[in-house]
């Protein structure tokens, strides 16, 4: 495969460690970040028609319906910031929007190389979660225990001084969306697996480490 003109789908439940290695990819492949969840929390945080219609659903941890879901990728997709490649990051979230993207990326003329899964225990992941905060300027994710910005309260990435947690990374939020998870997206891994596409790797592991395995399955 080759790594610089790449679309990749990370998989796994919320708290795996998604966001933090399509950081690391973004920058190292210079293909795009493009994670729904991201997307979504700007149209709310805009008050934008589109922020207005998800915002309830999005509080309540449920799922936005597939046909906003996919129209916002057919155009984020278009644009040139996607054109070496991307990493979708929350997106598919059930087999229905798996089929669908199939069907949208064979019109755009691109399709998937490859999703990585990221193993990792349920446990632990509310641990993970409820210590998680994030830049509010550039998004950059850090957490309490696992990933402290190098200078205590200055962004690593762009050198801002506030962070935001989620809305939605409250304890009660996270198990339903863990539930989602379970019932709706792991259905994916046989999905993907039946294409040849789907890889895993071990996401209790490092950040390091979990990079490094990803990196020995794209050829980095
Ligand atoms: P995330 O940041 O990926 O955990 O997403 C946060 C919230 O955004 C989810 O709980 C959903 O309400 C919504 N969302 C993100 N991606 C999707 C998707 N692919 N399909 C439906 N809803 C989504």
């Amino acid at each position: 495969m080759n790594p610089r003109k790449v679309n990749l789908i990370l998989l796994g439940p919320p708290g795996a460690g998604k966001g933090t290695q399509a950081q690391y990819l973004q920058s190292k492949l210079g293909v795009a970040k493009l994670s729904t969840g991201d997307m979504l929390r700007a149209a709310v945080a805009s008050g934008s028609a589109l922020g207005k219609q998800v915002q309830d659903i999005m509080a309540k941890g449920q799922l936005v319906s597939d046909d906003i879901m996919v129209n916002l990728l057919r155009e984020r997709i278009r644009q040139a910031d996607c054109q070496n490649g991307f990493i979708l990051d929350g997106f598919p979230r059930t087999v229905a929007q798996a089929e669908a993207l199939d069907v949208m990326l064979s019109e755009e003329k691109k399709h998937i190389d490859c999703v990585i899964e990221l193993k990792v225990d349920d446990k632990q992941l509310v641990e993970r979660i409820a210590g998680r905060f994030s830049c509010a300027k550039c998004g950059a994710g850090y957490h309490d225990n696992f990933k402290q910005p190098k200078k205590s309260g200055v962004c690593d990435e762009c050198g801002a001084t506030e962070f935001s947690r989620r809305e939605d990374d409250k304890a009660e939020t996270v198990s339903k969306r863990l539930d989602a998870y379970h019932r709706q997206t792991a259905p994916l891994l046989p999905y993907y697996q039946k294409k040849g596409v789907l890889k895993g790797v071990d996401g209790m592991a490092d950040i390091g480490d979990v990079t490094r395995q990803i990196d020995g399955i794209i050829g980095g």
